[in-house]
């Protein structure tokens, strides 16, 4: 196999589906933890109030742990934020805190409300191309909520590169529209470089012909947006959040986490195509 090289510059991945439960923080932490193993500096920026990409990375996010929320609401600088995963020495994670509840409302208010978050990134030292050296961040991937409110436009005004999860189940494509809508009105008026680099589909159960009847109709959709590496529906996957692990760690040889090192290898590879 080729080796992965580094990207020339920080990508910002934004992993983003306004319906909840379709396997956005599953995949940002899998993934992130897989582009670590194969030599690549990761960030990942919960943006989700709920904290489990915070909790699977095994990352303090009780409240008053410096997190997204003071980031994006009291401007505190990104490098302050963030701390170092256990799960690999090349991961870092800026933890989300229940406080980030509010910031949804909270923003409301605030000058450039939409473009805090890619304000906050862009003045990281560790963001950007060659001039950032060798510390430089490879991937910054960012765990939207489910939702398509301030926090998720904060993302995509932040990213170049969005990244929807799909769960091979039934209405697997409703709201998608809706999602599809919001990031043309991104492109639009907030941010004219952002483009869908991937599409993933998740909790794919191959004995099951819904699943590959969902992922034909994705397919036949998206064309080659869609990832070749689909993510089996698998046990090992659920259960590694509740040992504060990534399955990438919790069980390396099982087929999910063979999945996402494969799906994280295509994307990296897709990078440099394109
Ligand atoms: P989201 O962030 O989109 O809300 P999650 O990543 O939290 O979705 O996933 C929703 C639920 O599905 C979680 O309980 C998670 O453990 C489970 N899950 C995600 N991917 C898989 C998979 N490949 N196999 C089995 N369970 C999965
Ligand atoms: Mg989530």
């Amino acid at each position: 196999r080729p080796p992965v090289e580094r990207p020339r510059g920080t990508r910002v991945v934004v992993i983003a589906n306004q319906k909840g439960g379709v396997g956005k923080t599953t995949s940002s932490v899998n993934l992130a933890a897989s582009l670590a193993q194969l030599g690549q500096r990761v960030l990942v920026i919960d943006l989700d109030p709920q904290g489990n990409a915070s909790t699977a990375l095994n990352v303090d996010h009780r409240r008053g742990t410096p997190s997204t929320y003071d980031m994006l609401v009291d401007g505190v600088p990104l490098e302050e934020v963030v701390t170092q995963s256990p799960e690999h020495d090349l991961l870092w994670v800026c933890p989300a805190t229940i406080d980030l509840a509010g910031a949804e409302i909270e923003l409301v208010s605030v000058v450039a409300r939409e473009s805090r978050l890619r304000k906050a990134i862009q003045a990281h030292p560790w963001v950007g191309g060659a001039e950032a050296g060798e510390d430089r961040y490879d991937y910054v991937i960012v765990d939207c909520p489910p939702s398509l409110g301030l926090l998720t436009l904060n993302a995509l005004v932040a990213g170049e590169e969005m990244l929807i999860p799909i769960q091979a189940e039934y209405y697997a494509l409703e709201g998608l529209g809706q999602l599809l809508e919001t990031v043309e009105l991104v492109r639009a008026n907030l941010n004219q470089h952002l483009r869908i680099s991937a599409i993933l589909i998740t909790m794919y159960d191959a004995r099951t012909r819904l699943s590959s009847g969902v992922a034909d109709e994705v397919r036949a959709h998206f064309g080659d947006q869609v990832l070749g590496t689909t993510i089996p529906r698998s046990v090992r996957v659920s259960e590694a959040p509740s040992y504060a692990q990534t399955v990438m760690t919790y069980d390396p040889a099982s087929p999910g986490a063979l999945s996402y090192l494969e799906a994280a290898r295509e994307f990296a590879f897709r990078g440099v195509e394109r």
